[in-house]
């Protein structure tokens, strides 16, 4: 299918690479395609960013079919721009789409649009370290109907946001609360999906963590609300004695691209590590006994998010001494080095769009 394009007029201005904050900033075009029953997934087009005109009736408003994916785009010391493991992206959201019976995505069409829509928007990548252009895949049910049911007609679209270095003043470890009272996903259910809804549901607990003066929930299983979970829109990761432990993918947790990663490059160095079950009492008995020497959170905003501080209703316990722990660092420098192409790809996970 070929992708028209339909050059934006007037072209914006981005900011000042330390004027940026994260998903505030847009750049001059989108990509847009639309399915039906009858022609499928159709008129593919890259336009200049404007409105969406729906009806008030459409679905997504109603009933949330709604699927999304973030990944970003990396400005190299030498000018090129690379994506990490962004096919990845679009098998997720093909996995996202078939869980909320959405229609699936072409994936090399998908990508093929994705570059083309960075090439046209490429002056919009800051170049400071830790800046990048994040992009946003989106896929929403546009059928004008109340009934219940999946849609019969869709949107997706991609835009792309100019983002600021997530780390300006330096990692410092955050402070994480752990939700009694709400539950991200139950298994059986779409915590395993990236769709909307989850967000929804997860900002009541949010804003009482922000309240107690925490920056992130941590969450736990559903049904016994006993095993951890991930960590508000982060994977999360334990180093306990020589042990790299995170929970398994158990139904109810997002896949996360950077969990592969790091998981990825754990093995390849050598590294202890275990998917399992952990629960909130053995990591407070890990922490006890001394052996809890690690925590971080893993996502592609952050890419390794260290945790400083976990509280479990009147319990609160330290991990580290203030700075992140030298493993997460390790992660951090190695992922970060490969995304803005200072480190060689051993992995095969770069791809240079030019
Ligand atoms: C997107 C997301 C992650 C992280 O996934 P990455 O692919 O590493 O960015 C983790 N948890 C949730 C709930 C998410 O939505």
């Amino acid at each position: 299918m070929e992708i028209k394009v339909n050059q934006a007029a007037e072209k914006g201005k981005r900011p000042e690479d330390s004027a940026l904050g994260f998903g505030q900033v847009f750049t001059d075009h989108m990509f847009v395609m639309d399915y039906s029953e009858q022609k499928g997934w159709h008129d593919p087009r890259i336009e200049p960013f404007s409105d969406f005109s729906l009806s008030p009736a459409a679905m997504v408003f109603h009933y949330g079919q709604a699927i999304f994916e973030g990944l970003k785009a990396y400005k190299t010391s030498d000018n090129k721009i690379q994506l990490f493991r962004a096919r990845d992206n679009y098998k997720r959201l093909n996995r996202s789409a078939r869980g909320m019976c959405i229609p699936e995505v072409d994936i090399d069409l998908a990508m093929d649009a994705m570059k083309q829509l960075i090439k046209i928007e490429k002056d919009w990548i800051p170049e400071t370290v830790g800046t990048s252009l994040y992009v946003r895949p989106c896929i929403i049910a546009t059928d004008p109907f109340l009934g219940v049911r999946a849609s019969l007609t869709y949107r997706f679209f991609i835009i792309l946001s100019s983002v600021g270095a997530y780390y300006a003043e330096g990692l410092n470890p955050v402070k994480i609360w752990v939700s009694k009272d709400h539950v991200r996903a139950a298994k059986g259910g779409v915590g395993e999906f990236k769709t909307a809804g989850n967000y929804a549901a997860s900002l009541i607990a949010s804003e009482k963590a922000n309240k107690e003066g925490y920056a992130q929930v941590l969450w736990l299983d559903g049904i016994e609300r006993k095993y951890i979970e991930e960590v508000g829109a982060m994977n999360i990761f334990f180093i306990i004695k020589d042990e790299v432990v995170t929970p398994d993918l158990s139904g109810s947790i997002l896949p996360g691209i950077t969990r592969k990663s790091v998981l990825a490059l754990a093995r390849k160095w050598g590294m202890k590590v275990v998917e399992r079950k952990i629960s909130v009492d053995e990591l407070f008995q890990a922490h006890e006994e001394g052996s809890l020497l690690e925590c971080f959170g893993s996502g592609t905003a952050a890419v390794i998010s260290p945790v400083g501080e976990i509280r479990y209703g009147e319990k609160v316990i330290q991990i580290g001494d203030g700075n992140p722990g030298a493993t997460s660092m390790k992660f951090y420098d190695a992922l970060t080095g490969i995304q803005y192409g200072n480190k060689e790809d051993t992995e095969g996970w770069i791809e240079v769009i030019d």
